[in-house]
């Protein structure tokens, strides 16, 4: 293991050279630990429990807000900790957690004829993706990534390593799944239900003129919950037009055809600019685009709402966030979970049939105040139908709701206290650090 202090050369790059977003905070951690193996994990919590410092985790680096970085904590960093095995027998795989749900994890399952559904983009690190839940491909048919944790080890506030599932440590299980940021522990192993590889994927592409935004998304809220669980739905405004996409995944291409039919009655399809219908696609050429759409080295400012409302009043209200983007990088999705499926008893609680997230995707730091106070104003607009925000695309210190089921949040404090009464995890990142607040403010 490898203990860089501030001051020491390379103190920068240990900081935030992992960090995704280029818009770096200024936090100062007390030290970073990079660690290379699951003994340096249980030594870095003792180490940070015997100067005094609050833990801080960074795996993948891809959370939007810098959550990694924390003022005068340790920062343990698990980025050359990656491992991956899996064990036919069980049809389980056992991942570290820097380990990358889509450039490396879905490959290595591939080989097998498995999948596990990671981020959608390649390079998210699968330790804070499924903690948070983990939004993968197809959550709207497949569900929260999340659900399909079997066991997690993890590295106690008490220094200890210890094995959590349903019948073990059940609390630190339930806590996983979903509290995000928030989890009291560090996970150093997830082992993870995978499920078979699907032998087609195909994607209907629809891209329509912004001039005709709320015929189509009026439509879209109309019909999405009445099409197949094995088709994922996204309407994406990018680029100047709004692009209404399918994307089945499934045995055969007579299966896709049938899937997405439905994204053919929408009333004004003949006016599409462009028009693709059950095309073959592949994980790689979705991954290329991805990449594309996320690309490093740029500022990213990132909100999010769950949302759910007539379908007019709705359409009507996002609108100027669809249609009046503020860069040309930068781009919005609305993401079917339609119709709502159950969630397991876990820590993450909170859905709705519509998920939207906004990325502005820009370079020049002297953007960053009027592109927040604009996505804030917009976001502001989608009050009256926002059940509450995803912790993926959250970041608490602009802008923070409720993200959780409030029996949930208060079952999640009460482990939190027994778990880490210290407070050695560093917990949710607010402005001033002070406690989140599991409420809709406009609601109180
Ligand atoms: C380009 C891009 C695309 C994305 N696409 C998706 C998507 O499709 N679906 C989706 O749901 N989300 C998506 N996200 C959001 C992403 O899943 C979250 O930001 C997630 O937290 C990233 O995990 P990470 O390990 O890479 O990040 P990190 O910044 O390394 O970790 C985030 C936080 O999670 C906690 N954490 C991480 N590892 C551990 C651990 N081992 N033990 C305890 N706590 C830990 C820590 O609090 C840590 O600070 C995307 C993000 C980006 C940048």
């Amino acid at each position: 293991m490898d203990l860089v202090l501030p001051g020491d050369p390379g103190w920068e790059q240990a900081r935030v050279g992992r960090v995704f977003n280029a818009r770096r905070p200024g936090r100062q951690p007390a030290a970073v630990l990079r660690a290379k193996t699951e003994r340096d994990l249980i030594a870095g919590v003792r180490l940070a429990k015997s100067r005094g410092w609050r833990i801080a985790i960074r795996s993948g680096g891809h959370s939007w807000a810098a959550w990694s970085v924390r003022d005068d904590a340790l920062l343990i960093d698990l980025g050359d900790f990656r491992e991956m095995s899996y064990d036919p027998e069980s049809t389980i795989v056992s991942v570290t957690p820097p380990v990358k749900g889509g450039a490396e994890l879905r490959p290595y399952l591939a080989l097998h004829g498995r999948f596990f559904g990671g981020g959608h983009c390649p390079t998210v690190g699968v330790g804070g993706f499924l903690l948070q839940g983990g939004q993968g491909y197809n959550a709207r048919g497949w569900g929260w990534a999340a659900e399909s944790i079997v066991a997690i080890d993890v590295v106690t506030a008490a220094g200890d390593l210890v094995r959590a599932s349903a019948t073990e440590n059940s609390d630190l299980f339930w806590a996983a799944r979903g509290s995000g940021p928030g989890f009291f522990g560090l996970v150093t192993r997830f082992h993870l239900q995978t499920r078979p590889l699907p032998k087609v994927i195909a994607e209907t592409v629809h891209v329509y003129p912004f001039e005709l935004f709320d015929q189509v998304m009026t439509w879209l809220h109309t019909i999405h919950a009445t099409i197949s669980p094995d088709v994922e739905i996204v309407a994406v405004s990018a680029d100047g037009v709004l692009a209404v996409t399918g994307l089945a995944l499934v045995d055969s291409q007579q299966e896709a055809v049938a899937a997405l039919a439905p994204l053919e009655t929408c009333p004004v399809i003949d006016h599409t600019l462009h028009r693709q219908t059950a095309v073959p696609s592949s994980f790689e050429s979705h991954a290329a685009r991805q990449m594309a759409a996320n690309p490093e080295g740029f500022r990213y400012i990132v909100d999010n709402a769950w949302l759910s409302g007539p379908p007019a009043e709705l359409t009507k209200a996002l609108h100027p966030l669809f249609t009046g983007l503020p860069t040309v990088r930068s781009f919005v999705i609305w993401f079917s979970m339609a119709p709502l499926r159950e969630l397991p008893d876990m820590a993450f609680s909170l859905q709705s049939e519509i998920y939207s997230a906004t990325y502005l995707v820009y370079d020049d730091p002297a953007d960053d105040i009027r592109l927040r106070a604009w996505l804030t104003d917009r976001m502001t607009e989608l009050q009256p139908f926002t059940a509450g925000q995803y912790l993926g695309d959250s970041d608490f210190t602009a802008r923070q709701v409720r993200f959780m089921g409030e029996s949930q949040y208060q079952r999640l404090e009460s482990i939190r206290a027994r778990r880490d009464p210290d407070g050695v995890f560093a917990g949710y990142l607010t402005a001033g650090g002070t406690e989140p607040a599991n409420v809709n403010p406009w609601e109180s």
